[in-house]
């Protein structure tokens, strides 16, 4: 039967593929008395083989599409598993203690892993017992006969259905095979999100119970536009949504003539479209979108991707290479947001009651100062091989902002002992993603050459309203009268002192957001390459003069974000 599964649109497109379930299946099992303990060793041995195998296939095919460092983890799980002491103890089990293989195998790594669990502050004994989780899983399952989802092993198109997806699983996704994801849990602005727009896969979040609805191989439609999940759809429901991939299709194809043209109004305004990325491999598609730079560089996956801190030069390549890729055009990095949902393996922060108020960003930065000042440093040296701007994340105090601009001028002066003039093109700017921050941008913006107003963060904290929970997703209201207020009150602080104003947020690349950006005077409009064409063609439409009076009404005759996205709409329809 037909069923309808409505979430949050979180990127748009048509996807048609069977369900991928990235569920981990139920792993529990019995203990109990066997009594061939040679039958019972050669199951146990014969699932080791599998998994071997499978690795080291695995290990080859990806062999050249990911980092020696990425490819590492392969050869240590199949170290665990050739492991001879390792062996013994489970045999030992087996044959003296006549255990089952689940629970000889269980208990051996579950000791090992608490011994390496309890040697806390040692980073890389944390990251084995993480690897003995993962090998155990993995063999349960085998011996189980129950399949692990593994992004990595993709090579049929499918739609992806989790309760939620992580940065780690979405840096693993394959767009060629990848064709949606849907998803229990999440907002707009979460990261699972944020990622699915750029890498132009449609997605649905905040589908409540949608894994415990559809099974693996099941037929699924994400209409990333309306935010519908169908399940088992109809061959008429299907020949529907693949005509309206094929018109999506077509429309892109015609936003790709805007791909050398200036991003300007219709009366001739210059503005800039950049794009947000999340690492130098995101920067071809930079390119192929024809941005006028990269508006947004979050570092923090160089951090997440790493199973160490990554050191300066290992930054200092990757920040070139990525400046030199965009061949003249300027890259505004942001310097390490951690904390809040995105941890790292080789650091372990804190748990926390409320991690977005708690520990991240800037405030790790500050607190950490050798770790900001190596990516500080390598950011300096990187901008000999192009425009390099700085922005630091999360600001809230103006004693914030001197303390990390303090550290960057120290750097600055002991790099440039050697290399004279370094970094001094860089331009140094801060994210308004705090509403007191907002409130103070006159103070602040004496401070910097720009501001980037992250609005994904700011109307999380304005309206109280957690950005990955779909529950409150209602509070996401970029186009709230008294919130355009103060993103106004921004710009004019901004550009009082000349200071540039940027957006990064998704706010930058909603349709009905951005006539009313321009009205208010926003200089650079940064968003996920894949809506940077879609935006110029519309900017291309659009007057100044009329935007600014369409601000004005939208803030005098609204008074809920309904009403001003209803005059929106009305405005664009009417042209
Ligand atoms: C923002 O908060 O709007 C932003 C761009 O930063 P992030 O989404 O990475 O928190
Ligand atoms: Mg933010």
């Amino acid at each position: 039967m037909v069923t309808r599964i409505n979430g949050i649109a979180a990127s748009d497109g048509v996807g048609i593929a069977p369900v991928y379930l990235l569920t981990k299946p139920n792993l529990s099992f019995e203990k109990y008395h066997i009594s061939d303990a040679p039958a019972e060793k050669a199951r146990l041995h014969h699932a080791f083989d599998e998994i071997v195998s499978e690795l080291a296939k695995l290990k080859d095919r990806l062999t050249g599409k990911l980092s020696d460092d990425d490819l590492a983890i392969f050869d240590t799980h199949i170290a665990i598993l050739n492991d001879p002491e390792m062996i013994k103890q489970v045999e030992n089990r087996i044959t003296n203690q006549r255990l089952n293989a689940e629970s000889a195998f269980a208990e051996v790594i579950s000791k090992m892993v608490k011994t390496l669990q309890a040697m806390t502050g040692n980073e890389y004994m944390q990251e084995r017992a993480t690897d003995f989780q993962n090998i155990q899983d993995q063999v349960l399952a085998k011996l189980e006969g129950k399949e692990l989802p593994n992004l990595r092993s993709l090579d049929h198109p499918v739609v992806v259905v989790a309760h939620s997806i992580g940065p780690s699983d979405t840096s693993q996704m394959d767009a060629r095979f990848v064709k949606g994801i849907v998803t229990d849990l999440g907002g707009r602005t979460s990261h699972a999100a944020i990622m699915a727009r750029s890498l132009q896969i449609p997605a649905i979040v905040g589908c409540s119970n949608i894994t415990e609805r559809v099974d693996n191989g099941d037929q699924l439609i994400v209409d990333g536009f309306a935010g519908t999940a169908i399940i088992a759809p109809t061959p008429d429901e299907v020949k529907k949504y693949q005509r309206v991939a094929q018109r999506f299709a077509k429309t892109r194809q015609q936003w790709q003539q805007m791909i050398d043209q200036p991003s300007v109004t219709a009366d001739g305004h210059r503005y800039k479209i950049a794009a947000n990325i999340g690492s130098s491999a995101d920067i071809p598609a930079v390119n192929e979108n024809g941005a006028d730079g990269v508006g947004l560089f979050r570092t923090e996956f160089l951090y997440m991707k790493s199973d160490h801190l990554p050191t300066e030069e290992e930054q200092f390549v990757a920040y070139r290479h990525a400046v030199e890729q965009l061949a003249g055009k300027r890259l505004v990095v942001r310097t390490l947001d951690i904390g809040g949902d995105k941890p790292l393996k080789f650091m372990p922060l804190p748990k926390e009651m409320n991690p977005f108020l708690g520990y991240r960003a800037i405030r790790i930065a500050l607190d950490r100062p050798a770790m900001f000042r190596t990516q500080i440093r390598a950011l300096i040296r990187a901008s000999a091989y192009g425009d390099i701007s700085i922005m630091f994340p999360m600001i809230t105090t103006l004693e914030e902002l001197l303390a990390a601009k303090k550290i960057y001028f120290e750097e600055q002066r002991k790099l440039a002992a050697d290399h004279p003039h370094i970094g001094e093109n860089i331009r140094l700017g801060m994210m308004i993603e705090v509403p007191l921050a907002a409130l103070n941008a006159d103070r602040l913006a004496a401070e910097v050459d720009f501001f980037s107003i992250g609005t994904n963060d700011l109307i999380q904290y304005c309206f109280a309203a957690d950005r990955g929970n779909d529950s409150v997703s209602y509070l996401y209201q970029p186009l709230n009268p008294t919130f355009l207020q103060l993103i106004k009150h921004i710009i004019d602080a901004g550009h009082a002192h000349e200071t540039t104003v940027a957006m990064c947020g998704e706010m930058a690349g909603d349709r009905y957001a951005l006539p009313l950006l321009i009205g208010m005077g926003l200089d650079v409009y940064s968003m996920s390459a894949s809506s940077i064409l879609r935006t110029r063609s519309m900017m291309k439409e659009l007057d100044r003069h009329k935007c600014e009076q369409l601000y004005q009404t939208a803030i005098s005759a609204c008074d809920t974000m309904p009403e001003v996205k209803e005059l929106v709409k009305q405005w664009l329809l009417e042209g």
